[in-house]
């Protein structure tokens, strides 16, 4: 039986750019057992150490996982691999299935070795990862919907659509990521020197048509129970991703609007992760009294000085679910149960406020 979960988010970014670094630590049978979900970019490796050497008084952690390959998530874990002793490496594999899935790409240079090459090269940190483990003889699994890491069980993707949808989505698109991201961004801008508007408890506008990356798409989606406590990572999930973690916990008889307690806003407080019909299925419908005291709790982690993490719309639709929301911004945050050790230094956070304007 599992008791006492500490749920650690620690800042990454003290730029504008944001990327996650999560530690999770719980007690299995009177045993602690420690979980890494994501390293922040390169330089943040060596705080998750000292964290877990600190906090959790330990040089061994039980599972690492990788959502995605993007660097601000997988950059930092080598740093864990290379500097912990590590029991479980999760992290998926795309260049594992080329086999599978050339028959999708009309050159007919293409060989199954140069699509698993331009995969590794184009997720360099990953495969990085990928590398040391088995230098390590650290196994690595796959998380795939079913797959179950410690108390976490992974809802999302499916191995049939991460193979056969995102997969080659990544190579389709080898070079256009990042322009595209950055269009993201100036359009974002552009939108928001447009100005705010009002927002209103019982109207949400977020649509459901946004989309985000392949990549994104492909985060690894956990959640775990521990006595009335329903625990949800989401990574830099999208809408697609959402849906899927709310079917496939539905299908094994997780209903987790009425189960999670604590959830990750996903992809940094993003807007084009979230939607009103995602958000209703995995974590239920805005209460109808706005003067409710929350009972849940959401984080987000956002760089420093990220101008637009978390945005406002998204911590307001959490609100509305009846969550407090908590931030980084450069600074540690965690969640923990009754009976986790006190920790010296460590003071209440404030929580962000329902926004009477939001971005437009
Ligand atoms: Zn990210």
């Amino acid at each position: 039986m599992a008791d006492g979960i500490e749920i650690d988010f620690l800042p990454v970014g003290d730029g504008e750019h944001s990327g996650d670094a999560i530690a999770v630590r719980w007690r299995e049978d009177g045993q602690y057992k420690i979980m890494i979900y994501d390293g922040g970019t390169k330089a943040y490796g060596a705080a998750l150490v000292e964290h877990v050497k600190t906090h959790y008084n330990s040089n061994y952690v039980d599972y690492v996982v990788n959502s995605h390959p993007d660097n601000d998530h997988a950059g930092g874990l080598l740093h864990v691999l290379e500097n912990l002793t590590v029991g479980e490496l999760w992290m998926h594999r795309p260049w594992a299935y080329s086999d599978e899935i050339r028959h999708y790409f009309h050159d007919g240079r293409i060989t199954d070795d140069s699509l698993a090459e331009r995969l590794k090269q184009k997720m360099s940190a990953a495969h990085a990862l990928e590398d040391a483990a088995e230098k390590r003889e650290i196994p690595i699994n796959e998380p795939f919907a079913g797959r179950q890491i410690g108390i976490f069980t992974v809802l999302s993707p499916t191995r049939d659509q991460y193979v056969h949808d995102l997969v080659p989505q990544f190579e389709k698109s080898p070079k256009l990521k990042k322009d595209e991201s950055v269009v993201a961004s100036v359009l974002d801008m552009i939108k928001e020197a447009a100005g705010y508007i009002a927002d209103r408890w019982d109207i949400e506008y977020l649509p459901d048509t946004v989309s985000t990356s392949a990549e994104n798409e492909s985060s690894a989606i956990l959640f775990a129970t521990i006595g009335k406590g329903g625990y949800l990572l989401t990574g830099d999930a999208g809408v697609q991703a959402l849906r899927t973690s709310a079917d496939y916990a539905a299908s094994v008889g997780i209903d987790l609007p009425q189960r999670v307690t604590f959830v990750q806003i996903p992809h940094h407080g993003g807007r084009h992760n979230v939607s009103t019909e995602a958000l209703n299925l995995l974590v239920g419908e805005p209460l109808q009294n706005a003067t409710a005291p929350p009972t849940r709790t959401a984080y987000v982690s956002a760089a420093a000085k990220a101008p637009r993490h978390p945005k406002k719309v998204v911590t307001n639709a959490f609100v509305r679910r009846g969550f407090r929301v908590g931030q980084t911004k450069g600074r540690a945050i965690s969640h923990f149960t009754q009976g986790t050790p006190k920790r010296e230094g460590w003071g209440p956070i404030t929580y962000l406020p329902f926004f009477e304007e939001v971005e437009k």
